[in-house]
């Protein structure tokens, strides 16, 4: 049997890469029974017959998977923020990485706009202390040209999820760094030249060296199914510090002798992280 990805599905009929051959395929194996339905992102093992037509036989382990857009083994999310058009907002950003994080997705924080900050304002010093608690950033402009040398190495060898609000940029960036994509602005769904309504389905498209769902990311951020304690796991510069609280299990909130709560207040753990913690909790309480 080949191996290959599955980077297209529609109507019954499964596209799949080996190594660099695209192969359509039925769903044919056991998994059916077990109604496991092959997503695009699944790696698996595939026969192909004296017509050509393949046949997908199993289906190997996810590591993730998400249900809207139905995708597995996401590498990385890439999340857009602009700083300005629309505004920077600590509150969604959050939002996002916690989402990404719960997922078990590596999050990079991609900076749109910076051509539109003012001279007294400083996007990369405004975001150091999510670069110290150990996230990458990148900060670019695509219409002026900034950052998009740097950005292209980090599609090799990885799935990776395009995510943020619309009109932050994804397309321009797209569009900046992979001319002959000719994505309209707006859309990353039309990548393939399809029209808006047809985009139920997800598809891979090749990008320098790795693989791009054409489907924004994480179109639902809601707290679903993540308890209380999974926001709190998720805010990652927390973990560094909690062993000092003196409750194993402090949620940083009412709690005495917490850590977060003493460095929150020496402004070394970010306040607008731990305000939109606090705000995240509250939301998930009270859908209860
Ligand atoms: P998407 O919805 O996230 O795909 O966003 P688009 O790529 O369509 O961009 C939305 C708008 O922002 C368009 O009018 C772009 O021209 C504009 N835009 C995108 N990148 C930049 C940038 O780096 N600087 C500025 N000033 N505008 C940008
Ligand atoms: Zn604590």
């Amino acid at each position: 049997m080949l191996r290959g990805r599955i980077i297209r599905s529609l109507s019954g009929f499964y596209t799949v890469d080996s190594q660099g051959q695209s192969i359509i395929c039925k769903a044919r194996g056991r998994f059916r029974k077990e109604s496991l339905k092959p997503l695009v992102g699944d790696w698996c093992l595939f026969n192909v017959d004296d017509q050509g037509q393949g046949y997908i036989m199993e289906i190997e382990e996810r590591k993730n998977e998400l249900v809207r857009p139905p995708i597995a083994n996401i590498d990385q999310a890439l999340i857009f923020v602009s700083w300005k058009d629309p505004d920077f907002s600590s509150l969604l950003l959050d939002r996002f990485l916690a989402v990404v994080e719960d997922k078990g997705i590596e999050p990079i924080i991609i900076v749109t706009k910076i051509d539109l900050a003012d001279e007294n304002d400083d996007p990369q010093k405004y975001l150091s202390d999510y670069e110290k608690a150990g996230y990458r950033i990148y900060y670019l402009s695509s219409q002026k040209g900034i950052g998009i040398s740097d950005i292209q190495n980090i599609f090799q060898n990885k799935v990776s999820v395009l995510t943020g609000q619309s009109g932050v940029g994804k397309s321009s960036l797209l569009n900046a760094i992979s001319p002959n994509l000719t994505l309209q602005t707006g859309e990353i769904s039309t990548a393939l030249g399809r029209g808006r309504h047809t985009t139920r389905h997800v598809e891979l498209f090749g990008l320098l060296g790795g693989w791009v769902a054409d489907t924004p990311g994480f179109s639902s951020l809601s707290f679903n199914e993540m308890k209380k304690e999974d926001i709190r796991d998720n805010m990652i510069e927390f973990n560094l510090y909690k062993d000092k609280c003196k409750y194993r299990d402090c949620m940083h909130i009412k709690e005495e002798d917490c850590e977060i709560k003493r460095l929150v207040n020496e402004g070394i753990i970010l306040k607008s992280r731990y305000e939109n913690y606090i705000k995240f909790v509250n939301e998930i309480k009270s859908t209860y």
